[in-house]
């Protein structure tokens, strides 16, 4: 096929989706190439703000047909990156060289980022697959950083850096100075641009595998031209791309040295690749090959800082005392810490700050975990004695406080927990602090709630101690006269030691302060178990003592006072049998009265005495059962058992009786 009539004047290699087309591209270039080109092609592609007469100048200087924006209706061409096969170079000189031309189309709005990116990319790719970047500005351009491109140029050098930094073929920047007006010689222009470049280059990081001190110009070689306003001088326009292309033809511009080492058919695999890598490289601002490099050198770094951290770490802690002051355990954190940071800043802060930034975080938390260990012990610790203070304060018996008075100390202790845990959690809030507090508040509260339950069963002992023998001898006294009315002194005995020992915690007609701190209801409770206890005793108590042989002692007692004594408490002289009989049957009729008194508790006007409260806990659901097991002392049985008991003892009396008057009649 001629060079002279193509069927296709481009081929998008790039669409607007940035998708590769490879096969269009093959079959463009096998329609356009009829001979083995073998390495002799060249690819040159164009970079620079849209619409400063690119496609104008790629048309006129190598007679592709790229769109050009149409002039009224300023029209956006589709966007995508396209290359032509030029027929033919515009020069003085015939020219059979062949050359690939890459055209860039993008839009006018700079600002989108979408687009950005597009450009970004598109000049990146245009870089790496070309022997010659033509790059076009305007004259009034030079000299400004933003107006030149000079920004973009600085990302996709950098990045292109980092990507093909080691494969990268050498380049040649053609900067092709628009609109040159002539009062600037060329040479100015050319020193402003070399000088922004190499300032430029310098401000470039250097990626690890690549030697800190390349220069611009091991990559890049730089050429400028200028050429005249298109619309105001278009013969002298026409004049200086003829001049460019002269300098195209006469292998000025197209060394061999910007020659890719392979086929033409190699190069769209190649480009292809390129494309790959560029698209894969998902944020083109990220230096990609510096974050590898940083990962690794800042994971290393990391890793040695921990082991200092880790052997600093058990030397201290190895035979640690748990009890050394809160500022102290601080101070010994903060400085490991800081020991560890600072080893790994040393290092590290030199490296992508992204990277060192969040592998510090990393290395934060690891020393922060094993001092959270150490933290933990420390609070167990520290919660522990401080309990142990706390119920020390009870236990002194030289501390002449008030129960109330030493349950208040709570709150000192809760304080100066309060004041450690904060100590050590301001060097370090990766720490638990409300948690702890609350913890340790919650167990204060148990340990109190503990001591008051065992200061309240001591009350109730105590209590118990003083009453018990009240109950027991005064009752036991009341026993010693029993008659009908004997169970209501008994009950009144009773209730006057029990309202004088409580006497003491009255407040008001019905509330009791056992001054343990507790509530109206609390206090009543602890009442309740006092009268309850003292109920205890009182049922002990007689249904100990008011067993069948006390009681037959007691009958048998009444009954020798009644018999032998008469009333005016003389004892008797029995002159005949007749009045001992009637006497004998007088005083145990006496005495086996009392017995049914001595059986069951009740009052004068027979109603059966039952406890305030349930004796025995245990029963408690079981009825009221219970509660007359109080009263009830001896059953009939026993009953029976007494009086039967009782008069085979007293018969003796009657024939002592009875003896007494033979003694008397023999005399
Ligand atoms: P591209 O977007 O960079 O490819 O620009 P185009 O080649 O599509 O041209 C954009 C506009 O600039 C068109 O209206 C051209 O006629 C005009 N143009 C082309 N070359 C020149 C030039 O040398 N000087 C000036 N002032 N305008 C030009
Ligand atoms: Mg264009």
């Amino acid at each position: 096929m001629s060079k002279d009539n193509l069927t296709n004047v481009s081929v998008q290699v790039i669409d607007e989706n940035k998708v590769f087309q490879k096969d269009n591209i093959n079959n463009y270039i096998k329609s356009v190439v009829d001979k083995d080109l073998a390495l002799n092609y060249h690819v040159i592609s164009v970079f620079g703000s849209q619409s400063t007469g690119k496609s104008t100048l790629l048309n006129t200087l190598f007679h592709t047909k790229f769109d050009v924006m149409n002039e009224t209706q300023r029209q956006q061409t589709t966007k995508g990156i396209w290359l032509g096969f030029s027929p033919k170079i515009q020069s003085n000189i015939t020219n059979n060289e062949n050359i690939f031309v890459m055209d860039v189309e993008g839009s006018d709005g700079r600002e989108r980022g979408e687009d950005q990116d597009f450009e970004r990319k598109a000049a990146l790719f245009a870089l790496s697959t070309s022997q010659v970047l033509i790059i076009n500005i305007w004259e009034h351009q030079v000299g400004l950083y933003q107006g030149a491109n000079m920004g973009l140029l600085k990302t996709v050098f950098d990045v292109n850096l980092s990507l093909f930094g080691n494969t990268a073929h050498k380049v040649l920047l053609l900067f092709v100075i628009r609109d040159h007006i002539g009062n600037t010689p060329l040479e100015n222009l050319a020193d402003t641009l070399t000088q922004d470049l190499t300032k430029m280059w310098e401000n470039i990081t250097k990626p690890k595998n690549v030697d800190e001190n390349v220069k611009l110009t091991d990559y890049f070689d730089l050429k400028f031209v200028t050429l005249s306003h298109k619309v105001l001088q278009p013969d002298q326009f026409q004049e200086d791309i003829k001049k460019l292309g002269d300098k195209f033809t006469k292998d000025d511009l197209l060394k061999i040295d910007y020659k890719q080492n392979f086929p033409v058919d190699g190069w769209t695999l190649y480009a292809e690749n390129c494309w790959e890598q560029i698209q894969s490289n998902k944020d083109l601002d990220l230096p990609t090959q510096q974050t590898l490099v940083a990962r690794f050198r800042c994971d290393e770094i990391v890793k040695e800082s921990l082991e200092l951290f880790k052997s600093e770490f058990d030397q201290i802690f190895e035979s640690f005392d748990y009890n050394i002051d809160a500022v102290q355990l601080s101070e010994k954190f903060t400085k490991l810490s800081q020991l560890t940071l600072n080893s790994y800043d040393s290092q590290a802060s030199h490296y992508n700050s992204l990277v060192y930034n969040s592998k510090r975080e990393t290395l934060i938390n690891d020393i922060n975990f094993k001092l959270k260990s150490i933290y933990d012990l420390y609070l167990k610790n520290l919660k522990k004695s401080s309990i142990e203070k706390f119920n020390a304060i009870f236990q002194d018996k030289t501390n002449k406080s008030t129960f109330l008075e030493k349950s208040q100390s709570k709150d000192l202790i809760s304080k100066e927990f309060e004041i450690s845990l904060n100590q050590i959690f301001t060097t370090n809030e990766y720490f638990e602090y409300e948690l702890e507090l609350k913890e340790f508040k919650n167990d204060l509260d148990r340990e109190l709630q503990n001591i008051t339950l065992n200061e309240i069963k001591s009350v109730i002992i105590k209590f118990n101690k003083k009453i018990s023998p009240l109950i027991k001898n005064q009752t036991l006294e009341i026993l010693s006269i029993p008659d009908e009315e004997v169970w209501d002194r008994i009950l009144n005995n009773f209730h006057e030691i029990v309202t004088n020992s409580l006497s003491n915690f009255k407040i008001n007609d019905d509330e009791f302060d056992f001054k343990l701190g507790l509530s109206t209801q609390e206090n009543k409770e602890i009442k309740i178990k006092l009268e309850k206890s003292a109920w205890i005793s009182l049922d002990q108590f007689i249904h100990d003592y008011l067993n069948e042989d006390n009681v037959i002692t007691i009958l048998k007692h009444k009954f020798e006072e009644s018999f032998q004594f008469d009333s005016n408490n003389v004892p008797r002289i029995w002159k005949n049998e007749q009045e001992i009989s009637k006497s004998y049957k007088e005083a145990s009729d006496f005495a086996l009265h009392l017995l049914p008194l001595l059986s069951i508790a009740k009052t004068s006007n027979n109603i059966e005495i039952i406890p305030d409260y349930p004796l025995f806990e245990e029963q408690d659901d079981e009825d009221k059962e219970d509660n007359h097991r109080f009263a009830h002392i001896l059953t009939a049985v026993q009953q029976n058992k007494i009086k039967t008991k009782f008069l085979k003892q007293i018969e003796i009396n009657y024939r002592d009786a009875s003896r007494s008057i033979i003694t008397n009649v023999a005399k």
